[in-house]
């Protein structure tokens, strides 16, 4: 068993736990949010010569994106809601963000208890060449005594 490698790793799990901890303390308390992202699209109205048609679209306007079984679905956003929606998404997409961090750290301290269990574990292959070289021994040890 290697010791050194052991306690590298241990000393690199504490340091995750660490990064861990403070990511956890971060989503405690988020401000309010709203599930969906706000993008900003061009319009075409269809209206017959509008200038739309020509290549210059109405907007951008504001629209909440949210994913709703698979679909995307599209709501307009008033203007005089807009730093609200806008401040509401960005903690949503922070709050995500995070969470995606959290996954990762998450992944790696596993991982890195997996090499540690790997490093302490014999396999059952070990155990079986144990068990023959035993066998192979008991007879002469057992002639050993007859004699
Ligand atoms: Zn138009």
């Amino acid at each position: 068993m290697d010791r050194k490698a052991i306690s590298d790793l241990r000393q690199r799990i504490f340091w995750l736990r660490e990064d861990r901890e403070k990511l956890e303390n971060s989503l405690f308390r988020p401000k309010k949010m709203i599930r969906a992202s706000l993008v900003f699209l061009a319009n075409y109205c269809g209206k017959k010569d509008c200038r739309c048609k020509k290549g210059f679209p109405h907007g951008p306007y504001p629209y909440l994106s949210e994913k709703r079984k698979g679909k995307t679905r599209m709501t307009y956003v008033k203007k005089r809601t807009l730093d609200e929606v806008k401040r509401e998404a960005e903690e949503y997409a922070r709050f995500q963000h995070r969470l995606a961090r959290l996954r990762k750290l998450n992944e790696k301290i596993r991982s890195l208890f997996e090499q540690i269990r790997d490093l302490n574990c014999r396999k059952v292959e070990e155990y079986r060449k144990v068990l023959t070289e035993r066998k192979k021994n008991i007879p002469r040890q057992e002639n050993e005594k007859g004699n």
